[in-house]
């Protein structure tokens, strides 16, 4: 392909995407295919010839277009949002052509100091501690990870590697693998799968503590579990903190945590995947009280803050712990212009790294910090609102309401709440999820489309209503009005019958 045909493909694929965004609100949010319905659209071996672009985009609208679950429809409220946007889309165009792997300042010196001053700019907007920033005078600063579940993996890593450093500076004799087999990791049982596999792929004993009837992790929790282990020759080491947890976006209890983490030496790290956004909002600040006492701290702005998928920001008080943990230098990998730049490499897992700087960059500028509060904000009210309509039917119970999520129940049996859901999913207009609060099954309601407006909310009101009055009797309401209807009817009756008794005499 030349760079003609490129420009014409290129143009092409915007006007598809551009028309799909427009229209999207018109298909159904899951696909009507099968498992493996794919297999029998495609040829079993590569092309041996090159094909016109033209072909490739036809079978786009073929093959892939029916097996897609539209995560961007207004329709979709199921897990959080993946966030998509117009200028973070041209910002991954612009990375793809640009196409540089920046593990180190040489390597790509726009890509390392773009994001260092990304994250400088994000985590002022969100009041992030001073210490978090490169811009300070310490050791901290940010760094863009592919997901929350790769900084968690990398915050428990490097608190792993602090430990056992440490340790072993006091006594040297003690055999490093004697010590990471007492260390131990810390969450609540509300945390997201990631953080148990944290703990898998890192090797770290991970106690998923029972959280309260609110779905917070609270501190004497913790410090109960910290006492028990330290009585068992343990070494208590990391706790990951959920600020907006992923079944009901609960948020533990930092101001009780955090103080304990400090008091016994243990590395705080905070995932806040999803709500992190909402701390661009000074209003939400409050949720985020305690936030000082934490080592390491992360969101996705490929959740709620606009970037497409990938663009996970992380940032932590002392970087020194990632590089001591990932530095494996080779000759092919130094370079001579030291500088307080970071080689961004050994702040993370793989070697290579896109530029996913561009995209934040576009979204910031694009949309400024005053766009994305009214994007926060309007999602929050649509919660809000849906929340409203629920209380309004008395089959339903309104069970918790957590920024842009809120979940809720047929009052009665769980298999109800099921069934509904059932009936939902296999309508494939709407696509909602469950998950357990207060050990009963609840159904979250997310907002995650950055497209759905109140009237999407109405629509998404009245076909879980639809579907409930398969399961329930129809809204109370209803059944007054019908018996109001009936009561008058007979009174009618009555009296017609009067008349005629009357007449009769
Ligand atoms: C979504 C979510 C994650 C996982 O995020 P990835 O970026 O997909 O790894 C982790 N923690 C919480 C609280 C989440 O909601």
């Amino acid at each position: 392909m030349d760079a003609d045909q490129f420009r014409q493909f290129g143009k092409a694929m915007i006007d598809y995407i551009a028309d799909y965004q427009e229209t999207i609100r018109d298909r159904k949010v899951l696909p009507s295919v099968e498992p493996g319905y794919l297999q029998h659209l495609l040829p079993d071996e590569a092309p041996q010839k090159g094909e016109p672009w033209q072909e490739i985009l036809k079978d786009v609208d073929r093959i892939i277009m029916p097996g897609v679950t539209h995560w961007q429809s207004p329709n979709f409220h199921a897990y959080y949002p993946t966030a998509c946007s117009y200028p973070s889309i041209v910002g991954d165009m612009l990375s793809g052509a640009i196409a540089c792997v920046g593990f180190s300042w040489m390597a790509g010196p726009a890509c390392t100091e773009l994001e260092v001053a990304m994250m400088n700019w994000l985590g002022k907007l969100l009041h992030l501690p001073e210490e978090f920033l490169n811009c300070s005078e310490g050791p901290g600063g940010g760094v863009i990870q592919g997901s929350a579940s790769e900084a968690s993996l990398v915050a428990l890593l490097a608190a792993k590697d602090k430990f056992v450093r440490s340790i072993r500076e006091k006594d040297p004799t003690i055999p490093a693998a004697e010590i990471k087999g007492k260390l131990v990791a810390y969450s609540s049982d509300q945390s997201n799968s990631s953080v148990e596999k944290a703990g898998l792929i890192g090797s770290m004993m991970m106690r998923l503590l029972p959280s309260d009837e609110d779905g917070a992790l609270r501190g004497t929790t913790l410090q109960e579990a910290v006492r028990k282990d330290r009585e068992a020759g343990l070494i208590p080491c990391f706790f990951i903190a959920s600020l907006g947890t992923t079944g009901t976006c609960a948020f533990d209890n930092l101001e009780e945590i955090g103080p304990i983490c400090q008091e016994e030496g243990i590395w705080l790290h905070i995932d806040a995947a999803y709500a992190g956004t909402v701390f661009i909002c000074p209003e939400y600040r409050y949720l985020m009280k305690g936030v000082e006492y934490s080592d390491s701290f992360n969101f996705n702005t490929h959740k709620w803050m606009l970037c497409n998928f990938d663009c996970s920001c992380m940032w932590v008080k002392d970087a020194r712990y990632l590089m001591d943990a990932f530095n494996v230098d080779r000759i092919y990998l130094k370079h001579n212009k030291t500088s307080h730049l970071p080689d961004y490499r050994h702040w993370q897992i793989p070697l290579g790294r896109r530029f996913r700087a561009l995209k934040l960059w576009f979204v910031l500028r694009s949309y400024g910090v005053e766009g994305i509060q009214e994007h926060v904000r309007k999602d929050i009210a649509l919660a809000k609102y849906f929340e409203s309509l629920v209380k309004q039917d008395e089959r339903f119970e309104a069970c918790t309401l957590s920024l842009g999520l809120a979940t809720f129940r047929l009052k009665g049996d769980d298999s109800l709440t099921q069934k509904l859901l059932d009936k939902i999913t296999a309508d494939k207009t709407l696509y909602l999820i469950p998950c357990y609060y207060r050990e009963r099954l609840v159904a979250r309601f997310v907002i995650a489309s950055r497209m759905t407006q109140k009237s999407d909310v109405d629509f998404a009101w009245s076909v879980i209503c639809e579907h409930a009055d398969q399961i329930v009797a129809p809204k109370i309401k209803k059944m007054e009005s019908v018996i109001g209807d009936k009561y008058k009817f007979d009174a009618i009756k009555i009296t017609t019958n009067t008349e005629c008794l009357e007449k009769s005499k």
